[in-house]
């Protein structure tokens, strides 16, 4: 089968990274377009001397020139930590709005299609639980977390808009709570952040009184489920994400025994807007895709672990300030 080329915004990030060698190991032809605001070029080292890849260090929120015929624009540009909604507020509502239309001005002109990544998100502070992509969501607009939600609602509105209008053939995932190797160490979400101080012995630093929950899907689940979905067509909203719910202070529990670390659990206080529970009504992937999370939560913690294990992967743990 030919080759497709794809362009992946972001791509030197947690998941573009993962996506884009997933890509290279099928055969396609990849082309990552990242700024390394919060890409490090670290993710991506081993594809540079790939024959099929490409990096352009870009930031997307600016018009995007590219040569090649294309097939897929894959939007995944954005910082996406808690702590990133504060200090790169403004990047983050540019390229959810000024990259994602970029992205699809690209994708127009290449005839190419589309695929954006937006996430769970668009639910805010959720009334429905679990949230089914039909849920409208409950989002604080001039909130400390709407630079992100409100970036990616609006994202996922001009990519419907481009769809209705230019008949552009979209994709969209409401990608919810990853973890994985390759996040920054210091990037301030939960994951990292108790497996970094628990490698290190220091506090383990629960917000609130550690009963708000999540559910975590491993990196690896969610690149199969991306995959999948470039393969049909549905051009709405499709959540990814494992269903598998648990509180903040089991998570810490957990990373304390498999890390077997003599951190102690301090409470601290529970950020604004802070989210009480997630987690992913995925029947509609189920049904579309043939698709479900596979990998465990205490197994992903474990090659995540592994990972985290190695120094260079944690250059000085700093202290978390939201
Ligand atoms: N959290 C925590 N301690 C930390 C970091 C995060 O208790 O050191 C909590 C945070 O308040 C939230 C949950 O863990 O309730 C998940 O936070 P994260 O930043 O990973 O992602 P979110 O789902 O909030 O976007």
């Amino acid at each position: 089968m030919a080759k497709k080329s794809i362009l992946i915004t972001g791509g030197a990030g947690f998941i573009g990274s993962h996506l884009a060698e997933r890509l290279i190991q099928s055969g396609e032809k990849v082309i990552v377009v990242d700024n390394l605001v919060t890409g490090n070029i670290e993710n991506i080292r081993p594809l540079l001397n790939h024959p099929n890849f490409t990096f352009l260090e870009h930031n997307v929120s600016e018009h995007i020139e590219i040569e090649d015929e294309l097939d897929w624009v894959m939007h995944f540009a954005s910082p996406a930590s808690p702590i990133d909604f504060k200090k790169l507020a403004i990047p983050i509502l540019k390229v959810g709005s000024l990259g994602t239309h970029n992205a699809l001005g690209l994708a127009k002109e290449k005839k190419a299609k589309f695929f954006l990544a937006s996430t769970s998100e668009v639910y805010g502070d959720p009334l429905i639980h679990p949230q089914p992509e039909s849920y409208w969501g409950n989002v604080n607009p001039i909130g400390p977390r709407g630079v992100y939600d409100e970036s990616k609602r609006f994202a996922e509105a001009i990519t419907m808009a481009y769809h209705r209008e230019h008949a552009i053939d979209v994709r969209i995932i409401r990608i919810f709570n990853t973890y994985g190797p390759r996040m920054r160490a210091d990037d301030g979400r939960v994951v990292c952040n108790f497996i970094n101080q628990a490698l290190e012995n220091k506090d383990i630093t629960i917000y609130g009184d550690g009963m708000q929950s999540r559910s975590f899907q491993y990196v690896d689940d969610l690149v199969k489920g991306i995959i999948k979905l470039m393969s049909v067509t549905h051009n709405e909203p499709v959540n990814l994400g494992n269903p598998y719910e648990f509180t903040m202070l089991e998570l810490a529990e957990k990373v304390i025994a498999l890390t077997k670390s003599k951190s102690k659990i301090i409470f601290l206080e529970l950020p604004e807007d802070d989210p009480k529970r997630r987690k992913p009504d995925i029947s509609k992937a189920q049904a579309l895709l043939g698709w479900e999370p596979i990998v465990q939560l205490e197994e992903g913690l474990v090659r995540t672990i592994e990972f985290f294990s190695h120094e260079a992967a944690r250059p000085a743990l700093k202290e978390v300030t939201l």
